[in-house]
């Protein structure tokens, strides 16, 4: 999608702070981070938010979560801890609606609403 931020990101038109990459997701830094690390994964493909996908998105879903797994554990976080979050939707303060799965890490976190 031309007009899309992350596929922009993705595509290296703009650049983000990338911390990962492979043939399939980029993982870079939040441009406004909310803990001391907040990363989002993305993959590299366009596809909209959760609300969205169906069973034919089901491997790249997944390869994104295992992509987080894979992304913290190179960052020597896993043990310590971290938060992954999908937004879709208004409520949920969805902003960019390429798929995006939320890194967050580096402090005890609360749960606030
Ligand atoms: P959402 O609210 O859609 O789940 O999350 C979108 C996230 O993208 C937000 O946390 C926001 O700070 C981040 N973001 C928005 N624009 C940019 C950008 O140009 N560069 C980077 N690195 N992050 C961005
Ligand atoms: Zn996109």
């Amino acid at each position: 999608m031309s007009d899309c931020l992350f596929c922009k990101i993705a595509n290296k038109e703009i650049p983000s702070g990338i911390v990962s990459e492979d043939e399939n997701f980029v993982a870079f830094k939040d441009i406004n981070p909310k803990a001391p690390i907040h990363l989002l994964i993305i993959p590299k493909i366009h596809l909209g938010p959760i609300s969205t996908l169906g069973a034919e998105d089901k491997e790249i879903v997944s390869g994104l979560i295992l992509k987080a797994k894979e992304t913290a554990e190179k960052m020597g976080i896993s043990e310590n801890g971290y938060r992954l979050i999908f937004n879709t939707g208004r409520d949920a303060g969805m902003e960019v609606s390429h798929l995006h799965l939320h890194l967050l890490a580096g402090k005890p976190l609360k749960f606030e609403f």
